[in-house]
């Protein structure tokens, strides 16, 4: 027994979401990004269902190990790096390959004695200033990882800041200082998050690292998921607990902020920020009740939201409600409240259960 709230992982709509990548970029290798618990979905079932992905990229180790031990077989790429080399052993006995973007990464490499060698993908900082090596200083990095018995196959890699925003000419210009660095190579290269797959093709290269587009939520600005032909795969479910009639005057939930403007019928909902329900997400933020959207009104709270009925005088008590998924895209939610999609998915509690639909 549990409370009513809970996420259902659409497998049919991940393998579409997966097949529409794979549309976009058909002469590119597919690393599918499960880092976060496949944000939010469940890294071992979503790895599974993906049984065409040629490699898996996580954050950091324990999320790879954890894959392994879930019998996930492809290769596996640790996008933020290893952060320590205790992990290289770990790494080498579980074919695990890692970015690097640091120099304290390859003394690491340089010092590690493996049975196997680790695949490398070398980080180019190519204009988000975060992870990698400036362009002026890949050459004399690339010269030490060759020479490093520990580095097996090495492969260079960027990431894109804007690519969300497809007016943004800021991609072209990290695209052609990462290729202006890669063609004097013939290691195979990466640059392409999901933006890059679904609306800049020049940046598809040899590997793509689609994440966001996987799940079914937009990867740009200003366009709807179900616009580029991608389906959800999680939906936030739960059920009305209790029904108030409430009088004009009367405020709702913590804080009072939000107080009746008329006698109104309201709903309360069994799911609050302590399942993952963006506590910021305003009054007027849409619920979905038997077939259309609902009103959110007042402070979500832990284990509780309320709803305007106004509009749903059939809904009840044990009348079902999505919060996100199937009927309300999840990046609506998100807009309403101020975040991404990213944040929301990643967000939902080990509290909730995760339950698969085939
Ligand atoms: C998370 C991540 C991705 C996937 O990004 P999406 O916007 O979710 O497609 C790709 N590459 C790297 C290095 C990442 O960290």
């Amino acid at each position: 027994m549990s409370r009513a709230v809970r996420a259902t992982i659409n497998l049919s709509a991940l393998k579409h979401n997966w097949d529409a990548a794979c549309a976009h970029a058909p002469r590119s290798r597919v690393l599918a990004v499960v880092k976060a618990d496949a944000y939010g979905h469940g890294a071992a079932r979503v790895a599974g269902a993906l049984s065409g992905a040629q490699a898996f990229g996580v954050a950091g180790i324990d999320e790879a190990v954890a894959l392994r031990e879930a019998g996930i077989r492809a290769p596996i790429c640790l996008l933020s790096g290893f952060q320590e080399s205790a992990e290289l052993p770990v790494m080498a006995r579980h074919a695990i390959g890692s970015v690097v973007h640091e120099e304290t990464q390859i003394e690491d490499l340089q010092a590690a004695r493996l049975d196997r060698p680790i695949a490398v993908w070398l980080k180019i900082d190519s204009g988000m200033h975060r992870l990698g090596f400036a362009p002026a200083q890949v050459e004399a990095a690339v010269a030490r990882l060759v020479a490093v018995p520990a580095v097996g196959e090495l492969r260079l890699m960027s990431h894109f800041a804007n690519a969300d925003d497809t007016a943004d000419d800021y991609t072209a210009a990290q695209l052609k200082c990462f290729l202006d660095i890669a063609v004097k190579y013939k290691y195979a290269c990466s640059i392409a998050n999901s933006a890059g797959v679904v609306a800049w093709p020049d940046t598809h290269l040899d590997w793509v690292r689609p994440g966001i587009m996987l799940y079914g939520a937009s990867p740009l600005l200003g366009r709807a998921a179900v616009d580029l032909g991608l389906q959800p795969v999680m939906s936030l479910t739960s059920r009305i607990i209790a029904v108030r009639t409430l009088q004009a005057g009367d405020p709702i939930g913590y804080g009072g902020d939000w107080v009746c403007p008329a006698a109104t019928r309201v709903a309360i909902i069994a799911c609050g920020y302590g399942d993952g329900y963006p506590r910021h997400a305003p009054s007027g933020t849409p619920v979905w009740i038997a077939g259309r959207a609902a009103p959110l009104v007042g402070r979500v709270s832990m284990d509780l939201l309320a709803v305007d009925l106004a509009a749903h005088p059939e809904a009840q008590v044990g009348t079902p409600v999505e919060l996100w998924g199937a009927h309300l895209p999840v990046d609506t939610v998100a807009h309403h409240a101020g975040t991404i999609a990213y944040e929301l998915l990643c967000g939902v509690t080990a509290r909730v259960p995760r339950d698969t639909l085939a």
